[in-house]
């Protein structure tokens, strides 16, 4: 029995089966949303099962949250660059220092996220801030693996089911993990590499993009903040902040049509999750921990291990404190539940398949009228007189 049955509700993409077929009878091939899937070549099966059993023990790694902190880098440059707290940042730096290595995800200028490998820390520069699409592991988990058997310390940044695929693969290799250290976030889920793509596409059509960022910290950072506008540099020195092109794929991703399924039946959506440490932004800092606010970013961290203690503790660059777990609950949907799907979404990618992605870009990623109020400056005072809170 191979993987070849898997509902795409069941499969996260983490291509744990790919990396432990010994036959090497598995790819990982885009479907029509641009997720990737296992395909398995019969051809050269030899129904040993272990992809099949790689895939159902991931499903059963858990730790629960020991500690839960708010963090952030006592370095303003690496507070700007980073999504939240900077607190990966602090962390790459600290294992790096150690001879280690980093795993983490970048954005190709093809526009491809994908999961890298860092021996320095100049090539870490790459992991800063989030890129809301699902990554590419690539073959990364077997370097991994070859890292620590050569005894190398191996830090792997990743989504919480990438971490548990990570994990069962290397169990099922033998390979003794005391030297592997693995970080998660709490997740909304991924969106399409595809629709992505198209996006940046669509962007290049009138000026050409030389960098992309999902997010801008030229707002103050904070829940309900503009920070998620993207920041978009062009080739001729332009740059675009929070206008409504730039907000286009992000309303997409938070539309909820566009993730990848499982993700809407995610088994990580709670407090218990695989990694050692779970790092995300710190929405309601302000409000839970006013005295540790910071404009340009508070991350919250969930302890879940030992060896997640020791990376706080030894990491030199961080400032953190002890917050109640139940505060930063709060303001993340995601610790409590999977991102509901939307009811459009098979309409959504029918649309998208008929029509393109302009279509889909008018109807559900706010490039519209009512998109151009939101995003006046009329509309954030009208906003701010009403709710006292800033957009
Ligand atoms: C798809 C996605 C959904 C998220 N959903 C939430 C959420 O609902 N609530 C919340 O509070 N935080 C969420 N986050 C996490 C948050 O955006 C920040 O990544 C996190 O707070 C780390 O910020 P930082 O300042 O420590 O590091 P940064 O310097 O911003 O570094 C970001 C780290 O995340 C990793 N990363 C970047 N893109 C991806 C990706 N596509 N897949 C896996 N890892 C990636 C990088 O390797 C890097 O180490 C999400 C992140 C992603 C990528
Ligand atoms: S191991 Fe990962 S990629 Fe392979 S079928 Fe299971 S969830 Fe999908
Ligand atoms: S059953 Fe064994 S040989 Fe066949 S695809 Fe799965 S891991 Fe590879
Ligand atoms: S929501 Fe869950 S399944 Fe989807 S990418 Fe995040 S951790 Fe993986």
């Amino acid at each position: 029995m191979n993987i070849t049955k898997i509902k795409k509700e069941d499969c996260c993409g983490c291509s744990a089966c790919m990396s432990v077929c010994p036959n090497h009878s598995i790819s990982m091939v885009p479907d029509s949303e641009g997720f990737l899937y296992p395909k398995v070549d019969v051809g050269t099966c030899v129904d040993c099962m272990l992809c099949h059993k790689v895939c159902i023990e991931k499903k059963e790694k858990v730790n629960s949250t020991l500690y839960s902190f708010a963090a952030k880098n006592s370095d303003p440059e690496v507070l700007k660059k980073s999504s939240s707290g900077g607190l990966s940042h602090a962390i790459c730096r600290e294992i790096i220092e150690q001879n280690g290595v980093v795993y983490g995800v970048a954005l190709s200028s093809d526009s491809q996220v994908l999961i890298e490998r860092a021996d320095s820390i100049e090539k870490c520069e790459l992991f800063y801030g989030s890129k809301y699409v699902q990554a590419n592991p690539n073959n990364t988990l077997e370097m991994v693996k070859k890292d620590l058997i050569e005894g190398k310390k191996v830090l792997y940044i990743a989504t919480s089911c990438y971490i548990a695929g990570l994990l069962s693969y290397l169990k099922y290799k033998n390979v003794m993990i005391d030297n592997l250290y693995t970080v998660d976030l709490i997740c909304h889920g991924v969106p399409s590499p595809l629709i992505f793509s198209d996006y940046v596409r669509w962007i290049n059509e009138k000026r050409t993009v030389s960098k992309f960022y999902f997010r801008t910290k030229k707002k103050p950072w904070g829940y309900g903040s503009r920070n998620f506008g993207c920041t978009i540099k062009y080739v001729d020195g332009k740059e675009e902040v929070d206008t409504i092109r730039t907000r286009v794929f992000l309303n997409l991703f938070f539309s909820n049509n566009c993730l990848r399924p499982h993700c809407h039946h995610c088994e990580y959506a709670g407090i218990d999750k695989p990694a050692d440490l779970t790092v995300a932004d710190y929405w309601g800092c302000i409000e839970q921990e006013p005295e540790f606010y910071d404009k340009l970013g508070v991350s919250a961290v969930l302890v879940h291990t030992d060896k997640g203690l020791e990376l706080i503790r030894n990491a030199q660059e961080l400032e953190y404190k002890d917050t109640p777990i139940e505060k930063i609950k709060m303001k993340q949907g995601n610790l409590n539940h999977p991102s509901p799907i939307a009811n459009s979404r098979e309409q959504f990618w029918n649309e998208y398949m008929k029509n393109g992605f302009l279509y889909i870009a008018k109807k559900y990623g706010g490039l519209n009228i009512k998109g151009i109020i939101i995003n006046s400056k009329l509309y954030a005072t009208y906003a701010k007189l009403k709710t006292g809170r800033s957009l």
